[in-house]
């Protein structure tokens, strides 16, 4: 049985001597795992398949469960990605997430497309590769079921004036009033770029450190995951 999807590789390992096991976010079935043979030999046909970030129309033969890419042709390789240290970290934290937080053969199709988007807006946009990544972070955490509540204080609900307090159980922030045992305080600009990101302002290199920091520790301490590209990319900016 032949399958045609569209696809994004978030991974890989080596299987056997030629051999890859790759891990393909797709439009139509979520993250599935196919093999792809010959792929590491000089002049492989597909070899661009088994490239990071590679973009493309796949067509998977499958037996049983499981899948082979028998064909492909490129979308977009998002090359830039690879000529910048920060770029590369930033979409490497990306396909990260996607393969940490997306089950298998489960559809996401917004997460999908939001991701296909941001590799596009890292590669060639003009906006700091950071920012974008801040952004990308919190719509996709609140599409895998971990949305930050950052309009207000989360148990009064109003504006929070000058000490901010998260809560990673809830993923709130908190006044002074109502801070919770757990609370750790936090940069009061931390809470404002947040919140302006989430209107749709982009911060820049900058003021989205201390957001990425706080969405690090959040997903470590909240799910449990760990984004070795974000660890990477916060260590360049101390
Ligand atoms: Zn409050």
């Amino acid at each position: 049985m032949e399958e045609k999807v569209s696809g994004i590789v978030v991974g890989g390992v080596n299987y056997g001597e030629n051999d890859k096991i790759l891990s393909v976010f797709t439009l139509e079935q979520g993250v599935v795992s196919a093999k792809i043979k010959g792929v590491k030999k000089a002049g492989a046909k597909l070899k661009f398949v088994a490239e990071p970030f590679c973009f493309a129309q796949i067509i998977f033969s499958k037996t049983g469960k499981m899948r082979t890419v028998i064909n492909a042709s490129l979308i977009d390789s998002f090359y830039p990605l690879r000529t910048d240290l920060t770029r590369y970290f930033c979409g490497g934290t990306v396909v990260e997430y996607v393969k940490k937080f997306v089950k298998e053969s489960i559809l996401s199709p917004d997460l999908f497309i939001l991701t296909a988007n941001t590799l596009k807006q890292l590669a060639y946009g003009d906006l700091a590769p950071e920012g974008v990544l801040v952004d990308f972070l919190i719509k996709a955490l609140a599409f895998s079921g971990y949305a930050l509540k950052s309009d207000g204080c989360f148990t009064c609900n109003k504006p929070i004036p000058d000490r901010v307090y998260f809560d990673y159980v809830y993923g709130g922030f908190f006044c002074e009033d109502c801070k919770t045992q757990d609370c750790r305080e936090i940069n009061p600009d931390t809470y404002l770029t947040i919140q302006e990101c989430e209107k749709g302002n982009i911060p820049n290199s900058l003021s989205a450190v201390k957001p990425l920091r706080l969405l690090d520790y959040y997903m470590k301490a909240k799910a449990d995951v760990n984004l070795k590209s974000l660890g990477e990319l916060l260590a360049m900016s101390k």
